[in-house]
Formats: structure tokens, sequence, C-alpha cells
């Protein structure tokens, strides 16, 4: 059985303010056994939000990682002080930055690398466009995202990864994707990773990612190959933010 991980991604939300009264809300009324959680949030606010986690079981993540270990990288943040903050995970590839700065599969796939090689746990993000699904494509461009990744990594590190599914039409537009449709996508991530290392797909957790809310999120992850959810929205309200990850 893989436990089920909830992820919050903040994107660039958040101030000191905002987020001290968020977590101290998400940490009130936190009671979830059932599974691991984990809030991803700016750069610049790790180090408070590593003080304001200390002794809670939500862990810390951040939300991108450069691929150099350190040195002349203007702007780069490296894993090794992500780690300094007790960062446990790093999204990476989300398509918020693939299409607004450019990543490919390669850089992803780079960065997943340096985030395990570093001790983090990569959130691997990937997923298809509406013109793409309309087209039949949904398949063939998410199994090539993932299929970079998988080659790259050192043999026997697929299971230190976690993917996340999360179709570009359902990012902050309310639409989500049935449970029938994230399940056959995960199925097929889950396949892939098979192909590379059996006993990874066992253990690699697929996450769903795309107006994941607390009306939706039973549904998706009652389904067998989902197995928890990176949710942006829903987890800058704590009482949202609670009732998909303590519901679980
Ligand atoms: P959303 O974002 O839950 O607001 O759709 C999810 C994400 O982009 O990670």
């Amino acid at each position: 059985m893989r436990r089920k991980l909830v992820a919050g991604n903040w994107k660039m939300n958040g101030s000191l303010a905002a987020n001290a009264a968020l977590l101290a809300d998400v940490k009130a009324d936190f009671a979830s056994e059932a599974c691991d959680v984990a809030v991803c949030v700016p750069a610049p606010y790790l180090a408070q939000c590593q003080a304001l986690l200390d002794g809670s079981p939500i862990a810390l993540g951040a939300q991108d990682v450069s691929k150099h270990e350190a040195g002349a990288y203007t702007g780069e943040v490296s894993a090794a002080m992500l780690l300094e903050f007790g960062c446990r995970y790093v999204i990476v590839g989300h398509s918020e930055r693939r299409a607004a700065f450019g990543e490919s599969d390669e850089l992803v796939a780079d960065k997943a690398a340096r985030a395990i090689e570093a001790g983090l746990v990569p959130i691997v993000c990937v997923g298809e466009t509406l013109a793409q699904r309309e087209a039949g494509q949904t398949d063939t461009v998410i199994g090539a995202q993932i299929d970079v990744v998988l080659h790259r990594l050192l043999s026997g590190t697929v299971d230190r990864i976690v993917v996340a599914y999360e179709p570009i039409w359902a990012i902050g537009t309310g639409k989500t994707a049935t449970p029938q449709m994230a399940q056959d996508v995960h199925a097929m991530l889950r396949k892939r990773i098979q192909a590379v290392d059996a006993q990874a797909a066992n253990v690699v957790r697929i996450l769903y990612g795309g107006s994941m809310k607390p009306d939706n999120a039973a549904e998706l992850m009652a389904m067998p190959d989902i197995d928890g959810g990176l949710v942006g929205g829903a987890a800058l309200k704590a009482k949202d933010f609670l009732a998909i990850a303590c519901d679980v």
C-alpha cells in the first residue's frame, strides 16, 4: 500500500503575515495520520515556514530547484540550500515553469536528478494541454515527459520520486479531470515506471493536480493509481486544505 501524499503548492502567493495566519489555522485543526502532508512555499519564506512547522507533522517543500550544484548562477536556488531550510520535497517541471520559463523535459530531468542526489524528493509534474487532449495526444505527450526523467535518473533511484499528473486545462480553471480520466493517465504513468523499474512502480506515488477541492478530492483519491494530490488554490484556504488532507 502506498501512503497518500497531499502537497499544497502555494505558487507565488503569500506574505509574512498571510503565511503565519494560514499555517496557524492549518496546524490548529490538523488531524491527519492517514497520509503525508506538505506545503511547497515560495523560496523567501522557507525560513519562516520551517520555524512555523517545527514539531508539526507537516513537511516543507519548495517549488523549484537549480540543476546546478553551486556557483555563478544568479537567481538560482540550490538543492543544498533547500535542505538547509528543512525541505523534504521540491516541485520540478510545473507546467507554469515549462510554459512561462521555457523549461524543457531535459531540464526538468536534470533538476529531478539533482534533487535526488542531494536527498530531496522531487515532485515531477507532467500534463497535457487541452489541444493535445482533444487531438488524442495525451499519452504520447505525457509518456514522453516522464520517459525523459526516468531515463535520466540513476538506476535504483526511480523509487525516490513523486509524480504529479496535472492536466494543464484543469489548473486554476475549476475544471477537474474525472476520476476515470485521471486514473487512465495515472495507470499509463505507472506502466512507464514499470518499464524501467518494476519495484519502483509499486512504491512511486502519483498525485493528481488541477482544481482539486474538498468536494472532488475523495473520489479522485479513491482511484487505484491516484496516491494523493498537488493542490494549488485550495491550499491557500486552511479549511479547504485540511478537508482535502484530513479526509483521505
Ligand atoms: P490548482 O493548481 O489546484 O489551483 O488548479 C494546482 C497546481 O497547479 O499545482
